[in-house]
């Protein structure tokens, strides 16, 4: 008897052993905050060496540093990530995202903590001198899945828009001529022309929104833990800290 106890002792020890492990084996765990990003959007997210960097990147840093816990960074293709975020692989998206309408069916979005602008990138000789000179018969490169790819292919149709996965591939496609002009936005923009001769931005803007952090719908919780954590991170003066340090 006491021989059958003691082994349904150990046995039921080891189912729960057993199921302890299996809850903290899954691809998130508790204290992971698992930020879905495209890390080729300087300043906001960036590969330096093997580090990410960034304005994103810090300010998630500085809200996992709140929720007391530990930020987890993926680096995926942009229009991955609100899949990734509605089939709940990832907890949050936070890639220089707008807030769209369209967008806001598939997820919900944090308060906003930074205006983005829609640039036009034209090598210095183009003859578009203003977002007025743009025609269907540009050819304009676009970043995949991006508000720029969204609203250049509602202005100018699909056939005037060649979409490339990373905005650096349109630029280089600028540069030598595959394209006519690149709408993105303006703070890539600017790192994009400092990094090869011969570019400029249009003076005039082709459009502005607003950056916001993604999460599943109805992650009230997580969601309402963000929005703290950036109120404060606002008011506390951090996050212009931080956008200072890349934004000159
Ligand atoms: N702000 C743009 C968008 O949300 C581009 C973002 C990006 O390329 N990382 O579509």
């Amino acid at each position: 008897m006491k021989k059958l106890a003691k082994i349904l002792t150990m046995a039921l020890v080891g189912a729960f052993v057993v199921s302890v492990f299996t809850a903290c084996g899954g691809s998130k765990s508790e204290d992971k905050l698992v930020m879905a990003t495209n890390a080729t959007f300087p300043p906001y997210e960036y590969v330096d060496g093997d580090a990410y960097k960034g304005i994103d990147v810090e300010v998630a840093q500085a809200i996992a540093d709140k929720l007391g816990m530990e930020l987890d960074i993926r680096d995926v293709e942009f229009g991955s990530i609100i899949a990734g975020v509605q089939s709940g692989k990832f907890d949050m998206g936070m890639a220089g995202m707008t807030v769209t309408d369209e967008r806001k069916q598939s997820v919900d979005f944090s308060d906003t903590y930074a205006i983005g602008i829609q640039s036009v990138i034209v090598r210095e000789d183009s003859e578009i001198q203003s977002v007025d000179d743009i025609s269907s018969a540009n050819k304009i490169g676009v970043q995949q899945d991006t508000t720029g790819d969204i609203y250049s292919t509602d202005d100018y149709g699909e056939d005037s828009v060649t979409r490339f996965k990373a905005g650096t591939d349109a630029v280089q496609a600028l540069v030598s001529g595959k394209v006519d002009c690149v709408i993105i936005d303006n703070e890539p923009a600017k790192s994009y022309v400092a990094a090869n001769g011969g570019l400029k931005i249009l003076d005039t803007s082709y459009a502005e929104e607003e950056y916001a952090i993604c999460v599943k719908k109805g992650n009230d919780e997580l969601l309402g833990k963000i929005n703290d954590a950036l109120k404060e991170l606002k008011e506390d003066g951090t996050i212009d800290t931080i956008v200072a340090k890349y934004i000159k």
